[in-house]
């Protein structure tokens, strides 16, 4: 008989500093997926649940798809949609099992309401139904915050080391073949994880330029074939969440009674610590951006403006005036920008009609304290279903839904707005909207890293702006930490 293998997933990135709850609508609408759901949603994408089923497939494995469910980063996680979630799974164990292994995809950062330390309660539930003998691989985001509880429950624990996020099927390889090993007796896999007195750290695990992440990961693989480790990885953890644990962490897989694993884990953690102040990027004013963006934008080769105060992606509400208002302000021309989460503004659109010329107070709605709405005249350009599948190198394939959307002309600016919070992952949150961005001058997005992977290719330069008016600001400082263990960097001088 087949070996029959557990396949789940339960992804959040919790912002705590966000009012907004995470719901079980947040995963329904951004993907919740049952038992075979999961195959016609996955199966051929560059994700984590693709990857485990190609394992499946490779080893002679039965999957027993138990749950997959992501939401769009925000507040806590809610306890029904924890319950909901975690039931899913559990129960496929009851109905489907005994299981011979789990392979689960978590991200590493989840803060639900009952639990500070969402991914080790998800784990503790799996654990206690399939007991102590049964190898659980899990795999992180680069972004993970993990706890000690997390390492001790897994048995393989493996994180993504590309940021954008272009390795999810990798990184599900890597762990599910560690796993089949285990389960032939090859070898008895154990997590080794540190972390140092830090918030942030390795340039927030940016891979797309030389650095502290490319660095750190090269020093990895020579810990890997020096102390004969199978796997290591970074974390360069979730600085925007107000618990203990938070931070940058290392996580080392090795045989158990390798000694090299806490060596080599040591010499990660310092340089963790010794690279902390390094960023390969340099933030700048919005008004700095828009200048450059006037001189060098052009049809063919745009411009790109990052938002990265407000990433959606990040727990960012994603309505966020400063840039945008800017840009309107700015007297620039053949710019687009996607997406403002608006709602309302969709609807005033919509009941206007595509070419209606009428008056809206555009985004700055969520969070009072961070801005206020833009109040501008312009033109419904178009109204659009706002469902479309990714195809840059990032999540190519995955199904994205931002809700009905509308696209408003005002001052030199083409506006996507949505009625849902999504990070602008790539070309198709312009193209899906009629809008095709090369033929632009200047693009602004809401997101912080991940748009390089689709966007640098087609632009001329890359601006990040960090000012003001978002909850996923790069300056610490200027937050209300009061739960995170301390003295910490950069809160703390150390
Ligand atoms: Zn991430």
């Amino acid at each position: 008989m087949k070996p029959r293998i557990l396949i789940a997933g339960f992804k959040h990135e919790t912002n705590t500093f966000s009012k907004l709850p995470t719901s079980l609508e947040s995963y329904t609408t951004r993907g919740l997926y049952q038992g075979e759901e999961m195959r016609s949603a996955f199966a051929g994408t560059n994700t984590e649940i693709a990857g485990f089923l190609d394992a499946c497939e490779r080893h002679g494995w039965e999957p027993v798809l138990g749950a997959a469910g992501d939401a769009t980063p925000s507040g806590r996680v809610t306890r029904e949609a924890f319950d909901t979630v975690t039931g899913y799974i559990l129960d496929a164990i009851e109905r489907d099992g005994p299981v011979n292994a789990v392979l689960i995809q978590l991200h590493g950062a989840m803060v639900a309401e009952e639990h500070d330390d969402g991914e080790s309660a998800v784990l503790d539930l799996i654990r206690e139904k399939v007991g102590p003998d049964v190898p659980i691989g899990v795999t992180h985001d680069l972004h993970a915050n993990v706890t000690d509880r997390t390492g001790e429950l897994a048995d393989v624990l493996v994180s993504y080391r590309t940021y954008p996020h272009i390795d999810q099927h990798e990184t599900a390889t890597i762990c599910a073949d560690l796993i089949a090993r285990a389960m032939a007796g090859e070898i008895k896999p154990k997590v080794t994880l540190l972390r140092g007195p830090q918030l942030d750290g390795v340039d927030h695990g940016r891979t797309t330029s030389p650095g502290p992440m490319r660095e750190i990961l090269a020093l990895a693989d020579s810990l890997t074939d020096e102390h004969g480790l199978l796997s290591a990885s970074i974390n360069a953890g979730f600085p925007w969440a107000d618990v203990d644990y938070v931070g940058p962490t290392v996580i080392v897989v090795a045989d158990e009674g390798n000694a090299g694993a806490v060596t080599a884990a040591e010499k990660l953690r310092e340089e963790l610590w010794r690279t902390r102040e390094v960023l390969t990027i340099n933030p700048v004013t919005a008004a700095t951006a828009l200048a450059e963006g006037r001189k060098k934008g052009k049809v063919g080769k745009p411009y790109v403006i990052a938002d990265f105060a407000d990433n959606p992606g990040g727990g960012g509400y994603g309505d966020s005036t400063g840039l945008l208002r800017a840009m309107i302000e700015g007297e620039i021309e053949n710019a687009a920008f996607a997406s403002l989460y608006d709602p309302e503004s969709v609807e005033a659109c919509t009941a206007a009609g595509a070419g209606a010329e009428i008056e809206l107070n555009l985004g700055g709605k969520v969070d009072s304290s961070l801005g206020s709405p833009i109040n501008v005249t312009g033109t419904v350009v178009g109204l659009y279903e706002g469902k479309f599948k990714l195809e840059g190198p990032m999540a190519t394939g995955v199904a994205i839904n931002i809700g009905p959307a509308a696209v408003f002309r005002t001052g030199g600016v083409d506006v996507v707005l949505a009625s849902r919070r999504a990070q602008n992952y790539d070309q198709q949150f312009f193209k899906a909207c009629g809008i095709e961005p090369t033929e632009r001058a200047i693009l602004a997005v809401k997101s912080a890293q991940h748009f390089r992977a689709d966007y640098t290719p087609i632009a001329c330069e890359i601006a990040v702006v960090d000012e003001g008016g978002g909850i996923t600001s790069h300056n610490f400082k200027s937050l209300d930490y009061r739960h995170v263990r301390r003295p910490i960097w950069p809160l703390d001088d150390i």
